[in-house]
């Protein structure tokens, strides 16, 4: 344990704080020239693969008074790399693969100082000069990315104090948000007598529209943000509508337009459909093209979630499976994921620069009218200068740096499902579209049970299969050699039982096809010795192959 010296509260140290630097052989000194010199061997360094629970953990946070009198910057360090740093987890490992937050290009850390020592507020030009127009370019240049307008287009509109291509945002849930507030607005705006849902509130609006509900279309598949979504925009978690999914985890398109049918004949208002491009859960993709045509033809706002899987259009390999995604009113990409920079990092992306108009605010000491602050089109106020991140990952990797970065991902993945289909003791559950698929561990003579057995008996061994894949995930994670995550879903194949699966995102290009093979070997070490649920399945298999 680290023993804290007091320091003393004077003016003059206080000052010190916000001038000098620490010593190059202070603890700090030493960490910024171990992370300058190689990242990856910092982390792994100082991330101690401990078996601490996370109440052991807890008891390290457990103090809530404010430190009265001052620390030594050094004997702080030591505190954090001994408490915070060792018991962090270590997503930047190649062995981890089990999210969609991963390992970051070495350049980020001394481009985040400067970032965070220049201290840029994006609300407002006052406070962002050089920050905004940056901005309004990287979003620029997503919106060209999605949209591919004309050079003329660009020139008119990424500057324009009235328009926005898009908005920065702190990540996919507010960029969700954002999207569905701007198509709820447009759907609810102003005519005649009535002044907009904005200014009047959705009570009024209804009353004006005369609609009895508004609600949103997504797959079973959506991500949990667009029901916080539906919640903080007041229509509700329950009117954001679950349409069901084919064998491939898409969007199905004739139960879509049912129950727009059955919505239009109870004068229920679908004001918004939303297609996904890449779900969280197994990385398909919606038919996008085809939705495009049902939003178009129901005058319903389109928005695409392409948080994750929107950096494939960085691919021109990979650019086809999202067909239909530039007829999107808006679209959602995360560059947290997989454009490699760190979190707080979300973008939604508007093909008509005038639709914000919807959510456009002002204020008196900023937000003026026909002031460029971006404050004024997003839902974030203050805001950090976190595109310059995004601006030098473009520039530094490249579209075509990205475009291997993301063809050796899905590769990686394709390999990954083959390896699985190969082993005669797993079982994928959904195929790679993208970098991400799900899989579980199924033994052999359960498989053949399987072949045989009655609705019932496959029911049974379902719910044994899923405790074992519970057991084996939480053992693999608590091992702390590599980390898979799991998931819940219903696949056809299994005639929609509820099915736990391994769930991988390839996305560390530090992975390779021994870590992959060894991630399946530890699983099958581990199965050996569930004690509850594997002795089970086997001798219900025996008695079913009897
Ligand atoms: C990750 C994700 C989100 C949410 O993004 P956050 O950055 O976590 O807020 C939304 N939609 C999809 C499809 C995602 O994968």
């Amino acid at each position: 344990m680290v023993k804290i010296k007091q320091a003393e509260a004077t003016l003059e140290s206080l000052h010190r704080i916000f001038t000098v630097p620490e010593a190059p052989n202070s603890t700090l000194g030493e960490i910024e020239h171990a992370i300058s010199q190689n990242l990856n061997r910092f982390l792994q360094d100082h991330i101690a693969a401990t078996d601490c629970s996370l109440t052991e953990i807890e008891k390290d946070f457990n103090n809530p008074t404010i430190p009265d009198a001052p620390t030594f910057v050094s004997d702080h360090t030591a505190f954090l790399l001994e408490k915070l740093v060792a018991q962090s987890v270590h997503t930047s490992s190649p062995r981890f693969i089990g999210h969609m937050t991963s390992a970051l290009p070495y350049f980020l850390m001394p481009l985040s100082k400067i970032m965070i020592a220049l201290n840029q507020n994006t609300v407002k030009i006052e406070t962002s000069k050089a920050f905004t127009p940056l901005e309004r370019q990287v979003l620029g240049m997503l919106h060209n990315l999605i949209y591919q307008r004309n050079e003329d287009f660009y020139q008119s509109w990424m500057h324009s104090a009235a328009h926005s291509l898009g908005a920065f945002c702190s990540g996919g849930t507010i960029a969700n948000i954002t999207a569905l507030w701007v198509a709820r607005n447009s759907a609810l705006k102003a005519e005649g007598d009535f002044n907009g849902v904005a200014e009047e509130g959705l009570f009024r609006a209804m009353r004006h529209y005369g609609y009895e509900d508004l609600v949103i279309l997504v797959s079973e598949r959506g991500h949990y943000s667009l029901k916080k979504s539906a919640d903080v925009l007041g229509i509700g978690r329950e009117s954001l509508v679950a349409i069901p999914t084919d064998e491939n985890n898409r969007i199905c398109l004739e139960k879509l337009s049912e129950k727009i049918v059955e919505l239009k004949a109870k004068n229920i208002k679908p004001f918004a459909l939303v297609g996904l491009a890449g779900t969280t859960e197994t990385g398909n993709i919606d038919p996008l093209d085809h939705m495009a045509d049902i939003a178009e033809r129901e005058g319903m706002h389109f928005h695409v979630d392409a948080a994750w899987g929107g950096a494939s259009l960085m691919s021109n390999n990979q650019r086809p499976k999202l067909k239909g995604i530039e007829r999107a009113d808006s679209v959602t990409i995360d560059a947290h994921k997989q454009l490699y920079v760190p979190m707080g990092a979300g973008m939604v992306l508007f093909k008509d620069p005038a639709l914000v108009s919807a959510i456009e605010h002002h204020a008196d000491y900023i937000l003026r009218k026909g002031s460029k602050d971006l404050g004024s089109h997003t839902l974030e106020g203050s805001r950090s200068g976190m595109a310059m991140l995004l601006f030098a990952s473009f520039n530094i990797i490249g579209r075509q740096g990205y475009e291997l970065l993301i063809d050796q991902s899905i590769e990686k993945a394709a390999y990954f499902a083959d390896l699985v289909e190969a082993q005669n003791d797993f079982e994928l559950v959904s195929a790679p579209e993208l970098c991400l698929m799900t899989y579980r561990y199924v033994p052999p003579t359960v498989k053949a049970a399987l072949n045989v057995a009655s609705p019932e008996h496959v029911d049974a061994i379902h719910t044994l299969l899923n405790d074992l894949t519970i057991f084996i995930q939480k053992r693999q994670r608590e091992a702390g050699h590599s980390f898979v995550s799991r998931t819940c879903l219903t696949p056809s194949q299994w005639d929609r039982r509820t099915t736990n699966v391994f769930r991988v995102v390839l996305a560390n290009p530090l992975t390779t096809r021994e870590i992959l093979q060894a991630v399946l070997d530890e699983q099958r070490e581990i199965a050996s010795t569930s004690s509850i649920a594997l002795p089970k399945l086997l001798s219900l298999a025996d008695t079913l192959l009897r």
